[in-house]
């Protein structure tokens, strides 16, 4: 049983990347004083120490005899698992393994799970739900700075600016205490939100810009041409500190705000005067978030709010600024230290000669035994049990059954392996499903260190013990590499030697952690990296002197809309968008333990403007099919009256037959293979 009578400990929620500040008693969370929360909490947070004592806690392996699953020893578990693998190995080579990993593992969980693939495995088929998540930014922030880091500035620069235009995001819902944020810029008449749907960060805005779904690059560049034909065009910042003005403003010269108007139905006095008050600002922030990512255009929507941020004078100016909105809890760590298929740590990619070079030396192989660049996220899904594809996959930390777009196909390739291993505290929607399952420990049950949305390590420690029989996944991964042939020592199943590990791999990459220790944390230090070394007192604001291009300039970087990977016509005339809901966190894999959060959203709905529900026979509360290209969900319908009319909402929470990702487009974005989880064309149907 885990330990619900230990002492009080200041530690950080499991869930959002805001990473909010709580002190723990046992199962007890109380709210703290922390930058990003400053004393708030959501439902979440508040819940979260009932993760801690749930009923479906595993604590035992599990293995499948006969169809079913039933308990078996670690040893047994691990030593069933090595063989497979190694067989898998030795008759088609290392890339028919495959891991799949989470951006809400600890950083310590990242780079071993990165190494374990690269070194016990000699894989190069590993990606993470990441890439679902926060690649599009990620993307368009290297191509724009030479450099990603989510916010390239502390919170309270937002907090402090007169305006802040939010660009698919809704915090209200996704992380309600970052609203404190923002209070300022809607007090002051300058909180501007873009999206589709009259959400509860909407209801605040003092503009709301309600385009419809898959426009969101047209708007951009219609509120960048009224920037520039209204006169607000900071011409001695772009002289000085970017290159590419004239390339993109030759396309966005053809997006003037009437022409916009009419593809996004946005009105074109509301781009103006989007572009006057963000002009006006002393200090302005553009942030993005899920909602312009999530495309198969994604990293041209978020360049699009990018080149608006240049041409205003924004990146790189103390108090103003562009970011994006992390949404893992881990999502900006777990992006920086070898999990994602082009990388090895500190951000380094893994097809540089002097990055193999320096990471193979700190893990003590030939440079050249590591694997090259691997398949994203939803192609390595889309190849499992494929001619070629992996036959084996091992999941950390994710629940793709759910969460991964044209969920129904990726079910059945999971179906199609030779060997599915999951590791997690529950038995997720995937675990079902796999072949092995391992129980690892949970977020309070453990030390690790995260890297939250604004680019600030933070340490996470252990504040209960876990369940008998369960294992961490370091643990899991040190078992395993040693059943492969691995020295021991070269898996350490210690966070804080696996950080100090760490801490030399990062070591002048572009996410340097080597002067960043355990100690520094502990002793309440605020470290944003980069941390390069010891005395080093980290980097809160990036970009103040240059931008990381060689030539030290921003780039803008020209690029037009073309609308959806799938438009809407007679037989699927809708368009359906995704998202999330207060009481739920991704997969709902934890919230939908929760009691109070299940009682409070126990199922999904769909969100029907009243004229659209009533030309589909559906009323308030009815059941309705909802049905795409790729399948279809079942979902209550609920009736608002703000919805845009050619648009229905689906949260992306629940399981089995209510699986919103049954409807999801897998198109992919060409830079950041990030799937268009934002739009795809549906009808609806009374359900019989
Ligand atoms: S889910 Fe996010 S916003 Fe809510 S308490 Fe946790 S960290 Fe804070």
């Amino acid at each position: 049983m885990t330990n619900v009578a230990a002492p009080a400990v200041d530690t950080h929620c499991p869930y959002c990347a805001l990473q909010c500040g709580i002190r723990l008693s046992g199962a007890r969370v109380e709210p703290r004083e922390f930058p990003t929360n400053r004393g708030g909490l959501c439902q979440k947070g508040w819940t979260s120490g009932t993760l801690l004592t749930t009923a479906h806690r595993l604590t035992t392996p599990l293995v499948r005899v006969g169809g079913e699953l039933v308990s078996a020893s670690w040893d047994d578990a691990l030593d069933l698992i090595a063989r497979k693998l190694s067989a898998l190995r030795a008759e088609h080579g290392p890339d028919s393994v495959a891991v799949f990993g989470g951006g809400g593992l600890t950083t310590e969980k990242c780079y071993l799970l990165g190494k374990f693939a690269r070194v016990a495995l000699g894989t190069s088929q590993i990606d993470y739900n990441g890439r679902f998540c926060m690649s599009s930014a990620a993307a368009a922030g290297t191509r724009a700075f030479g450099l990603d880091r989510g916010m390239p500035f502390p919170i309270t620069d937002v907090t402090r600016a007169d305006v802040v235009l939010l660009a698919g995001a809704n915090p209200a819902e996704t992380m309600p205490p970052f609203l404190q944020h923002v209070r300022n810029a809607a007090n002051s008449g300058g909180l501007i939100v873009v999206d589709p749907r009259r959400t509860p960060t909407a209801e605040q805005a003092t503009l709301h810009l309600q385009p419809r779904p898959g426009t969101d690059l047209a708007l951009a560049l219609g509120i960048l041409h009224a920037v520039v034909a209204d006169g607000h065009l900071r011409g001695d910042y772009v002289a000085e500190r970017t290159t590419g003005f004239e390339a993109a403003w030759r396309i966005a010269a053809a997006w003037w705000p009437e022409r916009v108007e009419r593809v996004t139905g946005v009105a074109a006095a509301d781009q103006r005067r989007a572009a006057a008050l963000l002009a006006d600002a002393d200090r302005a922030v553009v942030l993005t978030g899920r909602g312009t990512e999530q495309h198969a255009r994604g990293t041209d929507t978020v360049s699009a709010w990018i080149n608006l941020a240049l041409a205003l004078g924004l990146p790189g100016v103390a108090g103003s600024g562009y970011g994006c909105l992390t949404g893992q809890g881990n999502g900006q760590g777990g992006r920086e230290h070898g999990q994602k298929a082009d990388q090895l740590p500190g951000y380094r990619r893994i097809d540089d000669p002097a990055a193999r070079a320096h990471v193979a030396g700190v893990w003590g192989v030939d440079p050249d035994s590591l694997p090259g660049v691997g398949r994203s996220a939803y192609e390595l899904l889309d190849a499992l049990g494929t001619e070629g594809g992996p036959k084996a996959l091992l999941v950390f930390g994710s629940n793709v059954v759910v969460s991964a777009p044209r969920a129904g196909h990726v079910a059945d390739r999971l179906s199609a392996l030779d060997l599915l291993v999951v590791a997690d505290f529950v038995l997720s929607e995937t675990a079902r499903r796999a072949d092995v399952v391992l129980p690892v420990t949970q977020w309070a049950e453990e030390d690790g260190t995260l890297t939250n949305l604004e680019g600030r390590i933070l340490r996470r420690v252990k504040s209960v013990d876990p369940p008998d029989g369960v294992r961490s996944d370091l643990s899991v991964l040190r078992g395993l590499a040693v059943r492969l042939g691995q020295p021991a020592h070269r898996f350490p199943d210690d966070p804080d030697e696996v950080f100090a590990e760490l801490r030399r791999a990062s070591r002048g990459g572009p996410a340097d952690y080597s002067g960043i220790t355990p100690e520094r944390l502990s002793a309440g230090e605020e470290l944003f990296w980069p941390v390069p070394d010891e005395d080093h007192p980290g980097t809160p604001r990036m970009f103040l002197d240059s931008f990381a291009h060689p030539d030290g300039r921003a780039r803008f970087v020209p690029v037009d809309h073309s609308g959806p990977a799938e438009p809407v016509d007679d037989e699927y005339p809708l368009i359906a968008t995704t998202g999330r809901v207060l009481q739920h966190y991704q997969s709902g894999a934890q919230t939908r333990l929760v009691p109070e959060l299940v009682d409070a959203v126990p199922e999904v709905h769909v969100e029907v403007h009243p004229d659209t529900a009533a030309r589909a026979g559906l009323a308030e509360g009815a059941w309705a099919r909802v049905v795409s290209r790729r399948g279809a969900t079942r979902a209550r319908v609920r009736l608002v009256a703000s919805a845009r009319q050619d648009t229905v909402f689906l949260p992306f929470h629940f399981p089995g037959a209510q699986r919103a990702n049954l409807l999801t487009n897998p198109a992919l974005d060409p830079t950041s293979r990030m799937p268009e989880f934002k739009v795809c064309a549906v009808r609806l149907e009374v359900m019989t």
